[in-house]
């Protein structure tokens, strides 16, 4: 059994239709693949129309969160969210909030580069959203077409890294309670790249405590920007803790390099979220 728990698809940050998606990931030989597009469950309806003969699509999401240390700025964290009822009221507001949240940022950051002599349009970003979550992905991408970077990656290594003077934070949910209302709505909270000290500051093995306080449930621990040392800590948390652990690509069609089920979870591991998750169930035939 191959599974594959965390890709994205254009409703979010992705590239591929969610029904291109699904057919990328029956293409790779995947049995089992987890949509989790970023605050939004818009790709869940398209993709159960899509969905090929075979293949189980678990319904998820990957929401936007942040940990609050005691002596340092607040961290961006991502927490994946499986088999959630997706009309839950608090977690459903929460998700608009957040894509709101997104357009205003998004909006400011246009209006710094544009400031700054770029030439980026916020209404054309939008318009590259297509009606979906708007991200930095969406600027890089206007970025590349106004031949101002070569790349989106190159995008991200600069004017859009969060180092950038051009930068603006979100206001994500606090990451605990968004474990909480993950679970108050049936569903099973894993920490996503938890340790990827490639995408910035990463929170300590405490944040991870007081986060299974609150109910989380696993760890994402193969992933493509986790070094093996990464993986080894986070698996050895896991056992301790008593966490479920996944592997997952974090697949973003054309936007990353990384294809399709790079990383995968074990069999008894995905067992495990499908028997915690009661909001919803994963499609199958
Ligand atoms: P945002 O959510 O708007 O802050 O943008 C961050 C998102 O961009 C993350 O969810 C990543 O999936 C994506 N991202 C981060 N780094 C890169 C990169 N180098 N190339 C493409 N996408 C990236
Ligand atoms: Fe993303
Ligand atoms: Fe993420
Ligand atoms: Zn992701």
């Amino acid at each position: 059994m191959s599974i594959d728990l965390h890709t994205h698809s254009s409703v979010s940050d992705g590239t591929d239709s969610p029904a291109a998606l699904l057919a990328a990931a029956a293409a790779a030989g995947l049995d089992v693949v987890a949509l989790t597009d970023h605050d939004t469950t818009a790709g869940w309806s398209p993709a159960a129309e899509a969905r090929p003969a075979g293949l189980v699509v678990v319904p998820g999401m990957e929401l936007s969160c942040r940990w609050f240390p005691a002596d340092e700025p607040p961290m961006s964290v991502h927490l994946l969210a499986y088999l959630f009822d997706p009309e839950h009221p608090g977690l459903a507001a929460e998700r608009a909030r957040l894509r709101t949240e997104r357009l205003t940022r998004g909006e400011r950051i246009a209006a710094n580069l544009a400031g700054a002599g770029y030439p980026v349009v916020w209404g054309e970003i939008v318009e590259r959203s297509g009606g979906g979550v708007v991200g930095r992905p969406h600027i890089a991408q206007a970025l590349v077409a106004a031949g101002v970077v070569e790349s989106v990656d190159h995008a991200f290594a600069t004017l859009l890294n969060h180092r950038s003077p051009h930068y603006v934070t979100k206001a994500d949910t606090n990451v605990l309670d968004g474990v909480r209302l993950v679970r108050a709505a049936g569903g099973v909270p894993v920490f996503a790249h938890g340790l990827a000290t490639s995408r910035g500051r990463v929170v300590g093995d405490a944040a991870i405590r007081a986060m299974v306080e609150a109910g989380l449930l696993g760890l994402e621990v193969d992933h493509p920007d986790h070094t093996p040392e990464q993986r080894a800590h986070l698996r050895e948390l896991a056992d301790e803790l008593g966490l479920i652990r996944t592997g997952s690509s974090d697949y973003h069609g054309a936007n990353k390099v990384t294809p399709i089920a790079a990383c995968t979870t074990e069999p008894d591991q995905y067992a495990a979220i499908v028997a915690a998750g009661t909001g919803c169930a994963p499609l199958t035939d």
